[in-house]
């Protein structure tokens, strides 16, 4: 079990900024920008590798969440990112978006 599992049975605890039905938005623990929050499904994909057609919809909701995310922030500008396996800097094996905020960022990305 992942540590965002965990997270989504309450078994560790998070600083939740937003959930529905399809997914929670939480502050990551170690943030690379003053706003740095991560999006989860509630279903336990592993990564966007393993995403399947049936998975269209969900994926949809977690952009919306993502956007949500974005004016609960209040930012102007996000940088969202999703590291999809361990050679891309995936270290958490549960599906997820990165919504960071609140400085420049450089293209193309590290
Ligand atoms: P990845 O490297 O897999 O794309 O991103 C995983 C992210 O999860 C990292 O930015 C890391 O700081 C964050 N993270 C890992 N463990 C925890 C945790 O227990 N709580 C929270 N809030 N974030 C975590």
């Amino acid at each position: 079990m992942t540590v965002f599992a965990k997270i989504i049975t309450g078994e560790i605890p998070a600083d939740i900024v937003y959930e529905n039905e399809f997914c929670i938005a939480f502050r990551d623990l170690v943030p690379q920008a003053p706003t740095h929050i991560l999006v989860i499904p509630r279903k336990p994909i592993e990564r966007l590798s393993a995403v399947e057609p049936a998975d269209a919809q969900l994926l949809g909701q977690l952009l919306v969440a993502a956007k949500r995310v974005i004016a609960l922030e209040g930012l102007c500008d996000a940088r969202i990112v999703i590291n999809d396996g361990s050679g891309a800097g995936q270290t958490v094996f549960h599906l997820h978006l990165h919504v960071l905020g609140g400085r420049p960022f450089d293209w193309p990305p590290g």
